[in-house]
């Protein structure tokens, strides 16, 4: 979009006001004619806060306004109870403002990712099956503790978000495909997260494999993840003998116990179909592969990029390029905190109507 000079400057002349610019004045050389002045973001201006609950554990992080996380944290927690959660983040959030020595006017607001369905816009958790939770308005339980500005998110959008942002290569459309404790998929396109109505735009997990199949914590059967999410591999893994996590079934399968190799090779058979799948619908530049099933277990992901290379997909599907997240624990954190400096950024109220 052109932009006239003189809304250029009032723009210019408001971001000084708010010190979210600072001049700096650089010398070419021989001391010629006029010092060329540059405005670069003040990176001290104003901090975001990004949270991310998972199962057994919450990470927090502090961003800057260019984008550093600078000071984070993660914490193992005991409890899934949605008071004691609010209560920890409460606590958490307070602290790293505390440590990172900031005053809190300085803090734009703070976003929770977490996964499930999440109604980002009204701020309810419609339902995350990990915690149990249902109809939660925990964006309005976590305000009624912190005087910040408070957002919630699915997990797998933020983490998305961040990734696009942190590649340096110019992607248009990206996609992030999970597979963990559930199974997701997040498109970003041109630089925006995309949602559809209700915020559960690629929600995968939930795509009917076999009507006929396993019973869903959605309360469908035969749902994607029945056949690629931790606890559905863990309970059919436990028919024989109890295995308690996923280190043990892949240490099962290391030594070639057949169960354990049929139920990792159908997981990631399964997972190989849903990148296709998902590439048939969104046609991206490329393909981010995250979660812990992918992150935590190399012999996991070799394989689910094997089937992937081996599947038959058409060959105009495979024009994009299939990567692992390059972001490490705390990517969810990462993109919670760039959400809330992008709506900072796009509400900012510039003088004179510019
Ligand atoms: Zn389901």
């Amino acid at each position: 979009m052109a932009m006239s000079p003189t809304s250029a400057s009032r723009i210019v002349a408001s971001l000084l006001d708010e010190e979210l610019i600072k001049e700096v004045h650089l010398s070419q050389g021989e001391e010629v004619g006029r010092k060329a002045t540059y405005f670069v973001p003040n990176e001290h201006a104003v901090f975001s806060v990004g949270v991310e609950i998972d199962i057994g554990i919450i990470r927090v992080g502090l961003m800057n306004l260019v984008g550093d996380l600078f000071v984070d944290h993660s914490f193992k927690t005991e409890t899934d109870e949605i008071e004691k959660v609010v209560e920890f983040i409460e606590r958490t959030v307070s602290n790293l403002i505390l440590e990172a020595n900031i005053s809190s006017d300085r803090v734009i607001g703070v976003c929770v990712g977490l996964p499930g369905l999440i109604d980002n816009e009204l701020g309810i958790v419609e339902l995350s099956a990990q915690f149990n939770w249902k109809q939660v308005s925990l964006q309005q339980m976590i305000a009624d503790k912190l005087p910040y500005n408070i957002y919630i998110d699915n997990e797998l959008k933020l983490k998305a978000l961040a990734e696009y942002v942190s590649t340096s290569l110019s992607y248009e459309n990206v996609v992030m495909i999970g597979f963990g404790n559930g199974v997701g998929s997040a498109l970003i396109t041109n630089g925006e997260i995309y949602r559809g109505k209700d915020n559960v735009s690629g929600e995968i997990g939930h795509m009917t494999l076999d009507p006929y199949g396993v019973h869903c914590t959605c309360g469908n059967f035969g749902c994607l993840q029945t056949y690629i999410a931790v606890d559905f591999l863990l309970d059919e893994a436990s028919r024989t003998r109890p295995i308690k996590n996923m280190d043990e079934l892949v240490e099962s399968y290391k030594q070639g116990d057949r169960l354990a190799v049929n139920i990792i090779e159908k997981a990631a058979t399964y997972a190989a179909i849903a990148i296709n799948n998902v590439v048939c619908a969104y046609n991206p530049d490329a393909v981010f592969l995250s979660g812990c099933l992918i992150e935590d277990y190399p012999e996991i992901r070799a394989l689910v990029i094997e089937k992937h290379l081996n599947s038959t997909s058409f060959p105009e599907a495979r024009s994009f390029e299939l990567q692992v997240t390059q972001l490490k624990g705390n990517g969810v954190v990462q993109g919670a905190a760039l959400s809330v400096q992008r709506k900072f950024i796009k509400n900012l109220y510039f003088k004179d109507g510019a």
